[in-house]
């Protein structure tokens, strides 16, 4: 481990009185406790629900002091500094007794950042495809054999990883709830895929609050880092007009070429970084669809800017393995395919994976919808879908989209009634896609549980 670690950069003495507080004792918060603690800070972590039993376990063999199922306010409010999980809103109340009493409050990134040493950060953020490019991004960082972790919002705490396992690399996947509370964070590689409207909940019904939310991934970075982001984004394009950061930008494009970056042209990506080139077939792409080309695109320029050599990139992003609820094939049954996108819980992802797939499609979709325009995929829906199954408890606004444009649309209320319809209304050569644009907890726990429910089904036939 490097001398740096044991550093704090730009904090108050860990030993302070007051000590450390941590709010949530889930993943993140956990692992920010371990490894406060390890540095000498004087560690209290209070959740205002019940912990997992394993969570309670590690705090306990760390002797770290907790408290479950409610908040000890005063103990809370005469701490130094506070780590907020990022599930925590900044409307809940005592968060806003927190800001009035200006304790500080970061996030558990900025807590690994501090005592990361010299090691390097690839950190992910984007409304869609940060899970899938972070894993592709580790997969080719361990293909080309290089010591990394992967860490952040996929589920394993970065703050712990620091502190138990420590690597010259971390692969991070960041969400912007992680970054609406850092200070010094600085990826050395930032990768921005996408910003569409999501979350508007957390920050005051406006976008610009989310935009400016995802941007603060490169708020820290100087001439030595780097900023790979997608040129096809509007709303990145136009935020970074007035931003003009001082970094190293590498955009990607479908749309056009780039003397730095990447581009997709024909059936090629080029990739022009450092002095090497690297160029490939997308037909030799493992993860399939338009959606995953830029995914592998910025994937691709991240590993070139770690000097991963041109065959490792190509070897790896031929062989990744797709992940679970993510356009993942399940089967064939007698000549019709079935997709599960499970993940897909908003209108974007699952335009994206309509368009991946040829027509005819029967399309399952539905749950709990989170303002959902549906006019996005009206198009796409017209030229490929064939018929809907609708699976939600309240179906009313798909009809009101869907009615005019689909000639069969059926109403159903699980998993195994929706792959029984859809399988129904298909024939040889057509594909059921579950692809649902809503969240899904009307019905299941969660989205790999629906994910789960529907494979099941499928098998079943
Ligand atoms: P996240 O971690 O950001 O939620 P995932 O990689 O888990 O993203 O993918 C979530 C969903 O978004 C999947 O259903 C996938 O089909 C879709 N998706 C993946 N990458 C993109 C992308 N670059 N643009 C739009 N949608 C995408």
């Amino acid at each position: 481990m490097n001398n740096n670690n044991d550093m704090p950069i730009n904090i108050s003495s860990p030993l302070k009185a007051g000590g450390l507080v941590i709010l949530g004792g889930g993943e993140s918060g956990v692992g920010a406790a371990i490894l406060a603690k390890q540095k000498g800070y004087a560690v209290f972590l209070s959740d205002g629900g019940l912990l997992h039993e394993t969570y309670k376990k590690e705090l306990a063999d760390n002797n770290i002091e907790f408290e479950e199922g409610g908040h000890t306010e005063e103990r809370i409010l005469s701490a130094d500094e506070i780590v907020k999980s990022p599930g925590i809103p900044e409307k809940n109340e005592l968060v806003q007794k927190i800001r009035k009493k200006g304790i500080p409050v970061i996030s558990e990134i900025e807590l690994a950042y501090r005592y990361k040493g010299d090691s390097k950060i690839v950190a992910i953020t984007g409304s869609n495809g940060k899970t899938t490019t972070t894993s592709l991004i580790y997969h080719i960082v361990k293909v080309a054999g290089l010591d990394a972790a992967l860490v952040g919002n996929i589920g394993y705490s970065f703050a712990k990883q620091v502190a138990e396992n420590p690597k010259p690399l971390y692969v991070a996947e960041i969400s912007s709830f992680q970054l609406d509370d850092i200070k010094q964070f600085r990826p050395d590689i930032a990768v921005l895929l996408n910003i569409t409207e999501d979350h508007l909940d957390r920050y005051d019904y406006k976008f610009e609050n989310y935009i400016n939310s995802k941007f603060r991934i490169i708020e820290n970075q100087t001439n030595d880092d780097y900023f790979i982001y997608s040129l096809d984004d509007e709303v990145i394009t136009k935020k970074l007009q007035t931003l003009k950061p001082n970094t190293n930008q590498l955009p990607f494009s479908m749309k056009q070429e780039v003397k730095k970056g990447g581009y997709i042209k024909g059936d090629q990506m080029m990739l022009r970084i450092q002095e090497e080139r690297v160029s490939m077939s997308i037909y030799d792409f493992a993860l399939k669809g338009k959606h995953n080309q830029y995914n592998t695109m910025a994937a691709g320029i991240a590993a070139s800017t770690l000097d991963i050599r041109k065959e490792k990139i190509r070897e790896a992003v031929k062989t990744f393995q797709g992940l679970e609820h993510r356009m993942e094939f399940v089967a064939t049954v007698r000549g019709v395919d079935f997709y599960n996108d499970s993940k897909a819980t908003n209108v974007n992802s699952t335009w994206y994976a309509l368009e991946s797939l040829e027509k005819p499609i029967i399309l399952i979709l539905g749950g709990v919808d989170k303002g959902n325009d549906y006019s996005l995929i009206e198009d796409l829906v017209k030229e490929k879908v064939k018929a809907i199954v609708c699976m939600g408890t309240d179906n009313k606004k798909i009809h009101g989209a869907f009615d005019q444009v689909v000639k069969t649309i059926v109403d159903t209320q699980n998993a195994k009634d929706a792959v029984d319809a859809a399988f129904h209304l298909g024939a040889k050569g057509d594909t059921v896609l579950l692809s649902p644009a809503c969240a899904s907890f009307d019905l299941f726990k969660n989205y790999s549980d629906r994910g789960n429910q529907f494979k099941e089904a499928v098998k079943e036939l």
